[in-house]
């Protein structure tokens, strides 16, 4: 959609909405277009209940002007986050989660990694990457020359992955809950717009591009998501379990092609990482 025809859309929404107590309705298929091409006039929509009828609001907290040119993409994460928090569409998680995990960090980062799922530390913290997958994470980072502010951080999943009680460890998500949730990460994404995208591990991969493969061949190669080049390498969790400098030295070099893509300057000793 144009420019001219988005401003249109919107400056129509927001009279509806002041001329009516109830938000414009739409179709799901319409509202998911429009939170591709511009979330801030999704969010003036209603749409139907996908299960007990009636109208699902997804507006913006009231009083609140909606001006695109004037919201910045912290502003524009605002909404989803909300919707986010408020979300029960896998009931199951809904009530096993302590909190939902959003995503963490610079909304208008040029580089933006993909992970699985909250696990139990993330799920207490509200922030994803907090454990020892998400240290590691942090070091990975550092070595890049980022800290976690500049980069942004999010998951195929914003809840937990529920596990039997008594049990240890996290579980994968499911086809079904990475589906449901999948619309909130690529809303993330069409705010954040960020040059470069990094998926950790096989789940986000099957998440982000719906594609199953081994991590040997996906790994250290370019594909790409929405036109937005996106570097495929291993969940840090795996380099936990497996310490190989070998393993470390591949997850590195496909760090350093992303440093590249980005026009970062890489030191001599950047380079020599784990060889
Ligand atoms: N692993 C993930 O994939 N995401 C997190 O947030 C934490 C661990």
């Amino acid at each position: 959609m144009t420019e001219p025809a988005l401003d249109f859309v919107i400056a129509t929404l927001e009279k509806i909405r002041e001329s009516s107590d109830r938000a414009p309705r739409a179709s799901r298929r319409t509202l998911a277009q429009l939170q591709t091409a511009n979330p801030v006039a999704a969010s003036l929509l209603a749409t139907p209940k996908s299960d007990e009828g009636g109208w699902e609001a997804h507006a913006l907290p009231a009083g609140q002007r909606l001006q695109r040119g004037a919201l910045n993409k912290a502003e524009l994460l605002e909404p989803i986050r909300e919707r986010v928090c408020a979300c029960t569409k896998c009931a199951h998680l809904a009530c096993s989660r302590t909190q939902t995990v959003f995503g963490v960090g610079n909304p208008d980062a040029d580089l933006m990694f993909i992970g699985e799922a909250p696990g139990v530390d993330e799920d207490r913290q509200g922030e994803p990457f907090v454990g020892r997958a998400g240290q590691l994470l942090t070091r990975i980072l550092k070595a890049m020359n980022f800290t976690r502010e500049d980069v942004y951080i999010a998951n195929i999943l914003k809840c937990r992955p529920d596990t039997p009680p008594g049990s240890f460890g996290n579980r994968a998500p499911t086809p079904t809950e990475m589906q449901t949730c999948r619309p909130y990460l690529v809303e993330q994404i069409n705010v954040i717009e960020p040059k470069v995208l990094v998926a950790l591990g096989a789940v986000a991969v099957e998440g982000l591009l719906g594609m199953r493969g081994a991590m040997r061949e996906l790994r250290g190669r370019w594909h790409a998501y929405n036109n937005i080049p996106l570097m495929i390498t291993y969940h840090p969790a795996y380099l936990l379990r497996n310490q190989a400098p070998s393993e470390k030295r591949k997850v590195w070099e496909d760090m350093l092609q992303v440093l590249e893509r980005l026009d970062q300057p890489i030191t001599d000793r950047q380079r020599n990482y784990f060889l």
